[in-house]
């Protein structure tokens, strides 16, 4: 039967799960062109003859591709179901106690939005995820008692706002360690939640909240990291075993650089926060990667809060969201360039996190 395929597959999802040898996955996304860029006839750049073995072709000038190597490249076709194939397995892992990041990486309007949020009848990511956790909960109720709640936040400018706060202007929010070594922020709203539905509820509420005391939304967003938290609680009936893990799931803001026509006030400011703690991700994941003694969290909001979900027991998987024409190249370069650097490097085995 149709359950019993979806069973198996879920099986070997979790198969799957136990044999990846790596613990940092990136996967590269082209949005396709609008209707209106594909009948004007935009110049595009990419090239995706390579894309089943990972490869995508980039052509930097007339005669010039350059080739970045991902593990795995969606072609413009490439629905949300191929997507969340690839990024199902996580959930088992958040289940066993593993912590994941899954986070959208690139410049503004190539489909960090669409990949992680998804649009209407179109969902992303983040609903896809939450339903098979919730579904595989279901699965395992026999076995297990899970305990899942959820924060919602956004870093705007090196501020922390939780968005499931009814006043905007609330309180500051600071990052705090706990005796476990766990980093943690005092005061946050911790939403309970027991199905899809009401996880569903709570990220449309802090979507909504995002709005509140923006002239422009879309501008806003593109200018804050959109910041999910999911804190799963498990306890194993048999042995009474205890886990915790979280699963984050980031929208970034975007990458782009800011134009030279734009350099004052606000704006420039915003930018600069932004670069820093873009920058400070790819540091860190660097300073991971090459075992440095010194780990550079601190120096982004950003980076201090998924602390615990970059270092060496955690799972990553980033996707790099690019645009496909030619007038974007300069930016597409610097997101896959970033990528790779993101990509080029081994964290530490994955182990369990009690
Ligand atoms: P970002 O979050 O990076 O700013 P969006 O997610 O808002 O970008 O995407 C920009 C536009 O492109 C939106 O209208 C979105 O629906 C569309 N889009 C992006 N990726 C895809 C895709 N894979 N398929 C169809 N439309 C897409």
């Amino acid at each position: 039967s149709k359950e019993q395929a979806e069973r198996m597959k879920l099986y070997n999802q979790i198969q799957e799960t136990k044999g990846i040898p790596n613990s940092k996955r990136v996967f590269c996304r082209s949005r396709p062109l609008s209707r209106e860029e594909a009948s004007a006839g935009y110049a595009t750049v990419t090239d995706f003859d390579g894309a089943k073995d990972g490869d995508l072709g980039i052509v930097t000038s007339g005669f010039t591709k350059k080739t970045y190597r991902f593990d795995r490249v969606y072609m413009p076709k490439d629905n949300q179901d191929d997507v969340f194939a690839d990024a199902s397995p996580l959930v088992i892992s958040v289940l066993d106690g593993y912590n994941v990041c899954i986070f959208a990486y690139g410049q503004t309007g190539t489909g960090k939005t669409f990949t992680m949020e998804g649009i209407e009848n179109n969902r992303g990511v983040n609903y896809r995820t939450l339903e098979l956790l919730f579904r595989m909960i279901e699965e395992r109720k026999d076995a297990f008692t899970y305990n899942v709640s959820v924060n919602v936040l956004e870093v705007y400018n090196e501020q922390i706002r939780d968005l499931l706060v009814n006043s905007p202007a609330s309180k500051k929010l600071e990052i705090r360690q706990d005796i476990g070594g766990i980093n943690h922020v005092p005061g946050i709203v911790n939403a309970e939640v027991e199905n899809i539905r009401e996880v569903w509820n709570v990220l449309q509420a802090g979507s909504n909240a995002r709005a509140v005391g923006s002239n422009n939304v879309n501008e806003h967003s593109s200018r804050s990291h959109c910041m999910i938290c999911i804190t799963v609680r498990a306890r194993n009936s048999m042995n009474g075993e205890c886990t915790k893990s979280k699963l984050w799931l980031v929208d970034l803001a975007g990458s782009e650089r800011l134009a030279k026509t734009d350099v004052q006030g606000e704006r420039r400011k915003e930018a600069q926060n932004i670069n820093r703690s873009l920058s400070a991700l790819g540091d860190v994941i660097s300073a991971l990667a090459s075992k440095s003694s010194h780990i550079p969290y601190r120096n982004s909001k950003l980076t201090h809060l998924l602390q615990d979900s970059l270092g060496g027991e955690a799972k990553i998987l980033m996707f790099v969201q690019i645009s496909p024409l030619e007038q974007d190249l300069g930016e597409t370069l610097s997101s896959l360039n970033f990528a790779t650097r993101v990509r080029g490097v081994e964290l530490g085995p994955a182990k369990k996190q009690i």
